[in-house]
């Protein structure tokens, strides 16, 4: 299972990719990455949908100060 997390102390707000994956990144206070989990906001780490691992890839890619860590188990 890929799974996801996010560290909103080193994240620098650009949150572009938040309408590409809805799914699993949303936005938290002051536009701060969070996770999706359902009905709370979280850094994770939560499951992966498999048809959203390789968007979740390319969004962590994207980031640059490495906020974003998918890791499987
Ligand atoms: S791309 Fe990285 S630094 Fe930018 S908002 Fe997303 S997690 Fe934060």
């Amino acid at each position: 299972m890929t799974r996801v997390s996010v560290d909103p102390e080193i994240c620098q707000a650009a949150a572009f990719y938040v309408g590409t994956v809805p799914a699993v990144f949303t936005l938290g206070p002051d536009s701060i990455v969070a996770l999706n989990a359902g009905q709370r906001l979280d850094a994770g780490p939560i499951d992966v949908p498999p048809e959203l691992v390789e968007l979740v890839r390319t969004a962590r890619g994207y980031c640059p100060s490495g906020a974003i860590e998918v890791s499987e188990e």
